[in-house]
């Protein structure tokens, strides 16, 4: 039986588990996909030795995504433009690391809003509103698609610039609170803050958005934020957190398991359910 594991310290509200039982089925693969909570004094030893607990790979969850990436011996581009991995491996007697939420946010808009990274959005530009390690990600993938400009803004503007100035010439750093005409022009909007997630509350007003822009949340609980629930009545397209999480763990099953499965309507709606959502 081929074995992976998801470990964080909470790991206990992952859907992980969900996601990748549902394609060990759906595929007939003799494997499992298990919980390991890992507190911080043992993180060290189980990433390091988990192929001697029969594991032949895994996810890492917060708080370790940054551990990970310091401790493994190979880390591929993505992960080191990201400065953290949540996907590992053993390869040559080597721990191999990368980082996929960048392909499950890149794999989620290709899937839904095919044309979204067209040239005149590319030359328009993104608006990213946080600065956090989902930012960093995003951030990669929107210039590897060739986006042309980039805002970030954040509470904290130290972090929006330490960012800005990681990632060059084409991204500028901005207050979430004090968002210029020009940015808000963006084609693409993307909430990367945890504001929303049950919160009640938006991170900006998307009345001031363009009325064409993409409005895409990666916070999923509750599904409808209230930036999508504003952005929508305003007629705007949205997009939610859901995708990207189905879509980043692709990646992850392939390798450990051997076949790429396929995010469809049925898995998604099995997440919802488990989240409490309709489908
Ligand atoms: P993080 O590194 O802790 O960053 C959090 C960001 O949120 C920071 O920019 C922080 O601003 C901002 N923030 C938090 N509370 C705020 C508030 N009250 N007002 C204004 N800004 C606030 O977290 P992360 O790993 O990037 O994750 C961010 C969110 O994305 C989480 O909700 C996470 O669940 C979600 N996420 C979803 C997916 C997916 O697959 N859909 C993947 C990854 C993450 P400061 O810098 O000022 O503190």
């Amino acid at each position: 039986m081929t074995r992976a594991f998801v470990t964080g310290w909470p790991v206990k509200h992952s859907r992980s588990p969900l996601i990748h039982n549902h394609w060990l089925v759906q595929h007939g693969i003799d494997g499992s996909y298990e919980k390991q909570p890992c507190d911080p004094d043992d993180f060290t030893s189980f990433i390091s030795g988990f192929q001697n607990e029969g594991f032949v790979g895994g996810n890492v969850t917060l708080p370790y995504k940054e551990q990970t990436f310091a401790l493994a011996d190979e880390v591929d581009k993505v992960a080191k433009a990201v400065g953290a991995a949540n996907t590992v491996w053993h390869e040559n007697g080597k721990l191999h690391a990368t980082n996929t939420d960048v392909y499950g946010f890149l794999a989620n808009l290709d899937q839904q809003v095919p044309g979204w990274g067209e040239p005149e959005r590319q030359r328009r530009g993104a608006l990213i509103l946080g600065a956090g390690g989902a930012s960093r990600a995003i951030i990669y993938g929107l210039l590897e698609r060739g986006f042309e400009n980039i805002t970030i803004a954040n509470r904290t503007v130290s972090k929006a610039q330490n960012l800005a100035r990681a990632f060059g010439h084409k991204c500028v750093a901005a207050g979430i609170s004090a968002l210029s005409d020009e940015c808000l022009e963006a084609a693409l909007i993307v909430n990367t803050t945890s504001i929303g997630m049950g919160d009640g509350q938006r991170p900006v007003d998307p009345s001031l958005f363009a009325k064409d822009a993409i409005v895409n949340d990666i916070v999923y609980a509750p599904l409808v934020t209230p930036l999508l629930a504003t952005a929508k009545e305003a007629g705007m397209l949205t997009i939610d957190g859901l995708g990207m999480l189905l879509h980043q763990a692709v990646p992850g099953f392939e390798r450990w398991f051997g076949v790429r499965p396929e995010v469809t309507d049925e898995l998604r709606g099995l997440v919802l359910t488990d989240l409490g959502e309709s489908a």
